[in-house]
């Protein structure tokens, strides 16, 4: 099992483990380009910039 963290294509989000909690696939990518944290999506604007809508870390750019 390795821990290396991927990003979920579909909704920029860091997974460990085998499927985004989130979307439930396995749609990752570990392409990807700048790191944000979101703590409070509805405080934060460059989370609804980029669409997020809840608290985690999200990469800016995936591939
Ligand atoms: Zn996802």
């Amino acid at each position: 099992m390795s821990d290396k963290e991927v990003v979920c294509k579909h909704c920029k989000r860091f997974v460990r483990g085998d499927k985004c909690p989130a979307c439930n696939t396995k749609d990752f990518t570990k392409t990807w380009k700048g790191v944000v944290i979101v703590n409070e999506p509805n405080a934060s604007e460059i989370a609804q910039i980029i669409g997020i809508n809840a608290p985690g870390k999200y990469a800016l750019w995936v591939k």
